[in-house]
């Protein structure tokens, strides 16, 4: 087994994983705010908490993932309800639906995007509506233990009771004279703040507010970085082995989960910080409010696999930036294909698989290659060179059948469904058994006028064959 390894945001050096219990790990990925489809960018975020998921599964460790869904909306941060700008309120008034009918159909819409770009499910997707009694419970806690005070049916968290605020992303108070702060219409500091670089827990509702729940401080709505620590710390307990998200979420989301939870909780509650870096678009980074964003539906209508997407995700390491291009895609969308025939061509029968689900094993090349392809995947992530020992494995002196086994293993990381194209006999159209066969018989007789006759009649039946050296593959096209 190898040692996962990862670059922790806290420590700023790549380290050890270890979680508390050995063999078992727990894990919170921030979601997504649903007012909106999420674009690639997103994705390439929530690809890289996937990714690590899949690298710890591939090394025997179980993972217990939770991902929340934001569906309370929020200002644009601190900013005053008149001069700030609530998205889901906005796309509620665009749409001419309820927040309660946005916030289902862009969650749904979230799901199929990412099952479409194979993100495998979290055991919870916990959501903020559902878990306002505990952001409540939370904040009444800060309140209690000196962390929080309340002003005219505001909370706010008192960042100079917490000594260590900015260990995660190195903004110390001395530092935040401008960029934490809560403006009012005029562009003054929120008066009711003692300090600038205090931060919202819970805020009173506007008239105008259509979200908004009873509390202990009148009628209003949590902050958005409480949400991610009363649900972390109800579905996960007070300790997260490895928190993920974007790198835009360092400071202020994590940087106040972790002046929340410690708050709250008197200890240290995330043992690993993970951050991808920024999917750019025409040199920018990607965003809705910049305009330079892709849907995943925009890749599809311009022909390509969404797995194409990912794909070209793992060939940059999550935490370079990286531009994103339709060339380059199309590229990837080129390459997948590639793969996915070799596999097909390599396919010589059902794998065989050990009771534990783990291919048997390999052998002599194949092995070697196996142990670098483990070693790139669990050196914090190392995804381009993972992908250089798949490029290796295809001109390898190594028999065919173990090139599919060892792709086949491989692609429980890379997710990339590379088996796709592989069809057994019994999974062929009608009638194309025996052509195939009758095909094979005419080649045997050296008659390739019919062999030639039965291929295209193949073809018409959307069956592609290959003759490789190991006897016919065949494609079948969906
Ligand atoms: P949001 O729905 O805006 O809260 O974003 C969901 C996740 O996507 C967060 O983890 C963000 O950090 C991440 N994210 C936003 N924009 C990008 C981008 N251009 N590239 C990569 N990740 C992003
Ligand atoms: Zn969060």
């Amino acid at each position: 087994m190898a040692r996962v390894r990862l670059y922790d945001t806290l420590t700023r050096s790549v380290r050890d994983f270890t979680p508390n219990d050995p063999g078992r790990v727990t894990m919170y990925t921030c979601g997504p705010t649903v007012y909106r489809p999420v674009h690639i960018g997103n994705l390439r975020t929530f690809i890289a908490a996937d990714l690590f998921r899949r690298a710890l599964e591939l090394e025997g460790l179980e993972v217990r993932k939770v991902m929340n869904i934001t569906d309370v909306g929020h200002m644009t941060d601190d900013s005053q309800e008149e001069g700030g700008e609530d998205k889901m309120q906005l796309a509620s008034e665009d749409e001419g639906l309820s927040p309660v009918e946005i916030a289902e159909k862009y969650t749904a819409a979230f799901h199929r995007d990412a099952g479409s770009v194979n993100i495998l499910p979290a055991a919870a997707y916990p959501k903020a509506t559902e878990h306002i009694a505990e952001m409540v419970e939370l904040t009444e806690t800060l309140i209690r233990r000196g962390h929080a005070y309340e002003v005219d049916g505001m909370v706010y968290f008192d960042v100079d009771s917490f000594p260590t605020y900015g260990k995660l992303s190195h903004n110390t108070v001395d530092q935040l004279a401008a960029g934490h702060r809560s403006l009012t219409p005029g562009g003054g500091v929120d008066p009711k703040k003692r300090r600038h670089y205090d931060f919202t827990l819970w805020r009173a509702a506007g008239p105008r507010r259509l979200m908004k729940w009873p509390s202990p401080w009148g009628e209003g709505y949590p902050g958005w970085h409480v949400e991610c620590s009363a649900m972390s710390l109800k579905l996960l307990g007070d300790h997260v082995d490895l928190h993920t998200g974007g790198a835009d979420l360092v400071f202020p989301h994590h940087e106040d989960e972790i002046a929340q939870s410690e708050g709250a909780t008197g200890h240290q509650v995330v043992g690993a910080w993970s951050h991808a870096y920024h999917l750019l678009s025409e040199g920018r980074k990607m965003a809705k409010s910049a305009g330079n964003f892709y849907v995943l539906a925009d890749l599809v209508e311009r022909g390509a696999d969404p797995l194409a997407f990912r794909y070209l995700a793992l060939q940059t390491r999550y935490r370079e930036p990286t531009n994103f291009t339709l060339e380059a895609l199309a590229a990837a969308d080129r390459g997948l294909e590639r793969y996915r025939k070799q596999m097909a061509e390599w396919f010589a029968g059902p794998v065989a698989v050990s009771p534990g689900g783990v291919p048997a094993g390999f052998s002599g090349g194949a092995a070697e290659l196996d142990q670098r392809f483990r070693e790139a995947v669990a050196e914090d992530l190392n995804t381009p060179r993972a992908l250089s020992v798949v490029a290796e494995l295809a001109s390898a002196a190594i028999e065919p059948g173990q090139k599919y086994r060892l792709l086949t293993s491989w692609d429980r990381f890379l997710g990339l469904d590379l088996a796709r194209e592989v069809t057994t006999r019994d999974q062929l159209p009608r009638g194309a058994s025996e052509k195939i066969e009758a095909r094979e018989r005419a080649r045997g007789d050296r008659d390739w006028a019919s062999a030639d006759r039965i291929r295209a009649e193949l073809a018409a039946l959307g069956v592609e064959v290959i003759d490789t050296p190991q006897g016919t593959r065949w494609l079948v096209s969906r």
